[in-house]
């Protein structure tokens, strides 16, 4: 559903009360849409439209951003601090900002000081500014000291982050959505842009009327984007990497290669051709599902066509095998000479509106602009910028967020800090979840509602400001730094997380030492400064927030020598256009793949697939779009599609409760009876609290440690209706 300066929506009523719009970029998802907001003469949030000369949404939004002036007086907002020392036992009393961060610091120094500098764990997020990011790295990496830190982006973005370093030497996806505009074949990986960032989406059906090219969509699942397309591989779940094989089998045995581009910017293709010759089309069918005629069609259109490309989400990084099978796709387009031109690229789709911010600046997993802490050259550059010493920073990283939380079970993990992320209902295997929280000394949340599910497991609760109303950027899917004006001031007595995190590093020694900017444009100074260099992609340096906005967002690179007085700045739509990778000889590494299928699989007890994702109206955990009547009406209630050939067989009627059960726990959920899914599968939309994730595995990822939330095995029971009709009111109201 997208709503454009044609398709007035009744929310255009409020025009009428508008005196003035203030330009901004949409909070959600990281399509990375720009947003005008508008403010009735008492300065409250009444409108949004969008930007009409803006080249990622070009005037149009999805649901999410039309509405999304009425998150700012959403029910649930936290406004004051809230302290106690037993949760369960106590309730949480309100204190003032002074009180809550003394107390925070001395808990965390205290922690530190009894079980050692990692036992207190930090998770943020990829919601929060990149200048937000940048300053709660300073304060982990510089003055708390813990290794320990990660970011919410393990669960989606993990893989692909993996993936391209291990391809490409360095994280950054290489392409842009100018490139739908080039292509000549395009496969969606797991990929179901209309419900997933549909102004993308939106973007490539353009590309495709104004010129017609094969669009193949990879799912299990008849997706919107699989209806729309040419072919569609309703592979088995979590064997990517059988097909990639099995096309790069086809490429090379057909000698369909682009032989000059290999021997010139690759390395590893013989391994690669040695391993790929045991995934021939017939072998490869039998194990992926995909009929080898299928696999070699779709080989010779990929590799035949003048620019390819290939798309990908969380089909692909949320599996066990998740970075293995985005070095697939690179290698797929690296043998195919298709990266770094136009129309000509293995771009992933990221999911929240600053997972790219959080990669880039964040210091989760390493040091920021993508500066590595197992690198001692990197160590010593960013201890001397910040004026600490470098034997303060660890030598390697730490634990990743599905690595915290095992941690936490076994006692070495004592208190935890969660930044904007809601692990009560975004985690696999919630009860083991609630376990573990529940033996922590100490609990933060940092939020900008005070209802999220985890915080009643808290000690303490930091009300945070919300999107814009702070100032700062965001990162998108194509490498575009988009500027959030604040809108409107903070709540109550939320502060914005930048100031949240800087005056937090007051109360550590370090924080005494290091200098922490007052603005977060002091703080994209130094991240300018930082991202200086001969050979960095990652240069943001030709960049200031005044010119981010009057070019509606400039690509990375863009350095210094870039910029032209006065100018509207574009910057670099592409990476690796020179052939030139970021590894130590500028080679991009092909890397053989064998498929060990080490998933759950359906069996006699269980014999349903289980499979995840997004509907439209909803982001994430419903924090915000659960409260927006204009967004949850469409979509209140948990369901599982179902495909009615099985419900005849197991006698359960649309629209009817049922149980879904597996080896891990239970959910009771609606059936929506649709041939969207297959006999032996069923899906759930993974929003909802109590639901998916009460039966979800989450295997993890070898590489990235991203959790297989896709994949699991369940069955299905009848239960009392009336019951379950009870159970489910209660679980939707918010
Ligand atoms: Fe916001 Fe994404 Fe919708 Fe654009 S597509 S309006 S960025 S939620």
């Amino acid at each position: 559903m997208l709503f454009g300066r044609k398709d007035r929506n009744p929310i255009r009523i409020a025009d009428k009360q508008v005196k003035e719009w203030k330009y901004t970029t949409c909070g959600y998802c990281s399509t990375g849409c720009s947003i005008n907001v508008g403010l009735d003469e008492d300065g409250n949030a009444v409108a949004t439209q969008g930007v009409a000369d803006a080249d990622v949404n070009r005037g149009k939004l999805c649901i999410k951003g039309i509405f999304e002036h009425e998150l700012f007086k959403a029910a649930g907002r936290g406004d004051n601090p809230l302290i106690r020392s037993k949760p369960y036992e106590e309730d949480f009393k309100e204190t003032d900002w002074d009180s809550a961060l003394d107390h925070m610091g001395a808990e965390i120094q205290r922690i530190q000081q009894e079980h050692g500098k990692d036992s207190f764990a930090i998770i943020s997020t990829g919601q929060l500014l990149t200048e937000e990011f940048y300053t709660l790295g300073k304060l982990a990496r510089g003055c708390i000291g813990s290794n320990n830190y990660d970011g919410n982006t393990t669960l989606c973005m993990a893989s692909a982050v993996s993936g391209y370093k291990r391809s490409f030497g360095s994280d950054g996806p290489p392409g842009c959505y100018d490139d739908f505009e080039h292509t000549e074949c395009l496969i969606a990986w797991g990929s179901n842009l209309p419900e997933q960032h549909p102004i993308i989406y939106w973007r490539l059906k353009e590309a495709l009327e104004k010129r017609k090219f094969p669009l193949i969509v990879v799912d299990p699942r008849v997706t919107m984007l699989a209806q729309f397309a040419d072919m569609h591989l309703p592979i088995t779940p979590g064997t990517d990497l059988v097909l990639m094989n099995s096309l790069m089998h086809v490429i090379l045995a057909e000698g369909l290669e682009d032989r000059e581009y290999i021997n010139a910017h690759t390395k590893g293709i013989e391994e690669v051709e040695a391993c790929v010759k045991d995934y021939d089309p017939i072998t490869a069918s039998k194990i992926c599902g995909i009929d080898e005629d299928t696999i070699r069609n779709v080989a010779r259109l990929y590799a035949k066509a003048g620019a390819a490309m290939s798309i990908w989400t969380m089909g692909i990084n949320q599996s066990t095998h998740g970075s293995d099978g985005v070095v697939g796709i690179n290698s797929l387009n690296l043998i195919t000479g298709n990266i770094g031109k136009p129309g000509g690229t293995s771009l992933s789709i990221t999911g929240q509106c600053n997972a790219m911010g959080t990669r880039e600046w964040s210091s989760c997993s390493g040091l920021p602009g993508y500066r590595a802490l197992e690198k001692p050259e990197h160590r010593k550059e960013i201890a001397e910028f910040w004026g600490i010493d470098e034997e303060f920073f660890p030598k390697k990283r730490g634990l990743t967020e599905t690595d915290i939380f095992p941690a936490i079970e076994t006692g070495q993990i004592k208190g935890l800090w969660l930044v904007a992320t809601n692990p009560m209902t975004s985690m696999p295997n919630t009860a083991r979840i609630r376990k573990t929280l529940e033996k922590l000394d100490f609990l933060v949340i940092q939020d900008a509602y005070a209802d999220v599910e985890t915080t009643q497991y808290a000690h303490m609760f930091l009300p945070a400001a919300v999107w814009a109303e702070k100032e700062g950027c965001f990162t998108n899917t194509e490498r575009r730094v988009n500027i959030v004006r604040q809108v409107v001031k903070p709540k109550g007595n939320t502060k914005p997380d930048f100031w949240i995190f800087k005056e937090l590093a007051k109360r550590f020694p370090n924080g005494q030492k290091i200098h922490f900017p007052e603005t977060p444009e002091g703080a994209f100074e130094e991240m300018k400064q930082l991202s200086k260099g001969d050979k960095r992609t990652l240069d943001i340096s030709g960049m200031t927030h005044d010119l981010i906005e009057k070019s509606r967002g400039i690509q990375w690179p863009y350095r210094e020598d870039d910029h032209q007085d006065d100018a509207v700045a574009k910057g670099n739509p592409r990476l690796y256009s020179d052939g030139v990778f970021q590894t130590p000889d500028g080679k991009a590494n092909l890397i053989p793949l064998p498929f060990i299928n080490n998933n759950e699989v359906p069996d006699d007890d269980y014999p349903f697939w289980m499979n995840s994702g997004r509907v439209v109206e909803h982001f994430h955990t419903r924090t915000r779009t659960g409260k927006l009547g204009n967004l949850n009406k469409f979509s209140p209630t948990p369901y599982m599609e179902m495909n009615p050939d099985a419900a005849r067989e197991l006698g359960v009627a649309h629209q009817s409760y049922v149980r879904l059960v597996s080896r891990r726990g239970d959910a009771v959920v609606m059936v929506q009876l649709t041939q969207r899914v297959p006999r032996n599968m069923v899906f759930i939309p993974f929003h909802f609290h109590d639901c998916v994730n009460r039966v979800s595995l989450g295997l993890l990822d070898p590489h990235s440690r991203q959790p297989a939330f896709k994949q699991c095995a369940v069955r299905i029971e009848k239960v009392d209706q009336q019951l379950a009709g009870e159970l489910n009111a209660e679980r939707r109201t918010y």
